[in-house]
């Protein structure tokens, strides 16, 4: 049943911390860690999204015929997040929500009546098959191409995709795909509603250095794609994945609490390590560096909550969004490096110690992952340079 959102947001936030307190499952969640581990697990967090969509925690701007509420704002979502973060429960699955927003903004009647109530009951898991071999940043110059069938009821997709999270336990990917070869750069491409179980789909995990496999390769020879699954408009693929990826950036902007969940452990950390026989939260120049640590997240929460909420009011929200998605990725690997760096200096022992240097060590690996997905460091600095200061465009293709 949906939490009320009509009350005041601060009796919203208890009954969002019960709620989340009663029925998250208990794994082991770790930034960047969401593919479950087996089928039990992959049940789990199936049942907590589903849960999550039930109780109006996830999807509640979506258009109210679709199961959106009237009464949802935006700030009902910083909140939800907010709470996952702090109870370090198992957060949304990103490309499933791009895929629901995409489906809202371009998907036909029967796209969304087909697609969205499944996405709710959380029978379909979305991956986002975008980037290819040699083709990330620069996405205009993707090469999968999808050529029209002889008899004209669809298009037969053959290419290599790369990087795709989730794409070993989705039942659908938004695909991008070339159309129009004749065509330059962001024209010509098409968005695909692809079934991953179609012949001609195969699928191959990737280990990362943590050492879990998030992401994988997925290779598509002869893939027949029926018209009734194009994504918008033929060959004007590229408003689909504009729309998706800029609403991605402001997601992750919004993530922004967990620098704080960060900072409390690095505190932590500092507390239970010793260096020279002394607590290391007792020497000046580690307390220097928390508080000026501490000051660096107050700021990025306070862009984050600004990029959120034009977001969430319908604003574009334009160079805010990545000036937070670009401050918050990049404070998350300053902070993970304090840790180590505190971690090295000192000598720690003890259970508490033992999982805190556990979860910094992973933590500072995936921390690199965040300034390159959704827009890599250097793009995010190119567009906010074009965007918010007005500078003329560099040589190389951006956008
Ligand atoms: C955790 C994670 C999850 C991901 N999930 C998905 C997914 O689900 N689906 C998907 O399609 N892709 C996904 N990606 C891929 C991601 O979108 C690409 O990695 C990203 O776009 C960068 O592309 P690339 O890896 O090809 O690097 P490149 O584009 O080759 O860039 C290499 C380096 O060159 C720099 N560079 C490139 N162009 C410029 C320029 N014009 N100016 C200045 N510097 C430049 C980059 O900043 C980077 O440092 C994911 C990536 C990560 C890390």
């Amino acid at each position: 049943m949906s939490i009320d959102k009509t009350t005041d947001v601060g009796s919203f936030r208890s009954a969002v911390r019960a709620f989340v307190t009663e029925h998250a499952p208990r794994s082991d969640v770790r930034d960047g860690l969401r593919v479950p581990a087996d089928p039990t697990e992959e049940q789990g967090l199936r049942r907590w999204y589903a849960a999550l969509f039930d109780a109006g925690l996830l999807g509640g701007g979506w258009p109210p015929r679709w199961g959106g509420d009237p009464a949802h704002r935006a700030e009902h979502d910083t909140v939800v997040m907010e709470e996952l973060i702090r109870a370090r429960a198992p957060r949304p699955l990103d490309q499933t929500l791009l895929a629901a927003h995409c489906l809202i903004a371009f998907g036909t009647e029967e796209q969304q009546a087909g697609f969205l109530p499944r996405i709710r009951s959380a029978e379909h898991v979305w991956c986002q098959l975008f980037s290819e071999p040699g083709v990330g940043s620069d996405l205009a110059a993707l090469t999968t191409r999808a050529e029209p069938l002889a008899d004209g009821s669809g298009f037969r997709v053959t290419g290599q995709k790369v990087w795709t999270t989730d794409a070993q336990w989705a039942q659908m990917g938004v695909l991008l795909a070339r159309t129009d070869p004749s065509a330059r750069l962001q024209a010509g491409i098409t968005a695909f509603l692809l079934p991953m179980d179609a012949p001609g789909v195969e699928v191959r995990p990737l280990r990362e250095m943590t050492g879990s496999a998030e992401f994988c390769e997925v290779f598509l020879d002869g893939v027949e794609v029926s018209n009734d699954l194009v994504l918008g408009a033929v060959d004007d693929g590229w408003s689909v994945v504009s729309s998706g990826l800029s609403s991605e950036r402001g997601y992750v902007g919004a993530n922004a609490v967990q620098l704080d969940v960060m900072h409390d452990d690095l505190v932590a950390l500092a507390r239970v390590l010793e260096i020279d026989g002394r607590p290391a939260i007792e020497w000046d120049d580690v307390r220097d560096r928390l508080a000026s640590l501490a000051a660096e997240v107050a700021a990025v929460r306070t862009s984050a909550a600004r990029a959120t909420g034009r977001l969430g009011s319908g604003t574009p929200s334009g160079a805010e969004a990545l000036v937070a998605k670009l401050a918050y990725t990049e404070l998350n690997v300053e902070l993970c490096q304090a840790a180590v760096d505190l971690i090295s200096s000192g000598r720690g022992t003890g259970d508490t110690f033992a999982a805190l240097r556990d979860n910094w060590f992973h933590s500072l690996l995936w921390s690199r992952a965040l300034t390159i997905s959704g827009g890599s460091s250097e793009i995010i600095r190119s567009l906010v340079a074009q965007q918010l200061l007005g500078l003329p465009r560099s040589w190389a293709r951006t956008s």
